[in-house]
């Protein structure tokens, strides 16, 4: 089944973008996940096609208008909805009418609906690796000041962030979130690289890597990697993660230690009144 990306945007002409390269582009080539745009603009009501308005309250940039984004929102939940119920539909076909079982979420689509906010969640390598797992997701970009408030009360919309600084727009945490989940889709790192053993994925970094040639500039490979003995060389490894991780990330290595249990997936509870 096709992963889909949907992308509620101002600027569709970004996308695919950067992802139309290296591996995400060859998986787009080859099917194995599908991008669409919808711009908010086609949502607008009066002659100037405005998106936005001044902050109630006062201050700088603007505001994406609560009413115009919804409509744009509400369109994109259904354009989901009919994508992921013809591309089931199609599975089920493929498969002799067995089906295949998603888990659907709050909206009936089946993949999360996002939004791109520096307020929002920090995105984790678990919360990727479980969208990654579903049919594929929706992604709002926002831009200038951001989004009004009522639309996050009024729609069921998780809000993630990329990290603790600020962008310009949405878009590029999009290209993030989806590059790093189209690289766990089946067969686009090929049978080799399951990328079970990389950072985060334990909630550890990952140990340092060496390649040819062996000494440069003086430096060489560490002994027990050429050794070829590979339960010196795993324990090496193990070790290595832990201590950058503790020096590097103590806030990584706290959570570790206090149990694989405790890691928290990163998926958006939702306050329901
Ligand atoms: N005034 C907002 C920042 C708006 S930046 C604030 O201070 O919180 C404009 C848009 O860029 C946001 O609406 C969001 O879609 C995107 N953006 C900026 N930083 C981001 C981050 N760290 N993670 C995800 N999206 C971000």
């Amino acid at each position: 089944m096709t992963f889909h990306a949907q992308i509620l945007t101002l600027y569709p002409e970004m996308f695919p973008g950067p992802l139309g390269a290296s591996l995400a582009g060859k998986a787009l080539e080859e099917g194995t996940w599908s991008c669409t745009t919808i711009n908010p603009r086609d949502f607008t009501t009066d002659k100037h096609r405005s998106v936005d308005d001044t902050p109630a309250g006062g201050g700088a940039g603007m505001v994406l208008r609560a009413d115009v984004m919804a409509s744009a929102v509400d369109f994109a939940t259904e354009q989901m909805r009919q994508k992921l119920r013809s591309s089931r539909a199609q599975s089920r076909d493929d498969s002799g009418g067995q089906g295949v079982s998603t888990s659907l979420d709050t909206n009936g689509t089946g993949a999360p609906l996002l939004a791109m906010t520096p307020r929002g969640k920090p995105l984790t390598q678990a919360r990727i690796r479980e969208i990654a797992a579903g049919p594929g997701v929706s992604i709002r970009c926002g831009r200038f000041e951001g989004f009004d408030e009522r639309l996050f009360e009024a729609r069921d919309i998780e809000e993630v962030s990329i990290g603790d600084y600020v962008l310009s727009g949405g878009e590029i945490g999009a290209f993030v979130l989806l590059d790093a989940c189209i690289r766990l889709l089946p067969g686009v790192m090929g049978a080799a690289a399951s990328g079970d053993d990389e950072s985060f994925e334990h909630g550890l970094l990952e140990y340092p890597q060496y390649t040819r040639p062996q000494k440069w500039e003086g430096r060489i490979i560490p002994e027990v990697l050429r050794s070829g003995d590979h339960a010196k060389i795993d324990a090496w490894r193990k070790q290595r993660a832990e201590e950058d991780t503790r020096l590097r990330r103590p806030d990584l290595w706290e959570r570790h230690r206090d149990g694989p249990d405790q890691s928290p997936s990163g998926a958006q509870e939702k306050n329901k009144e």
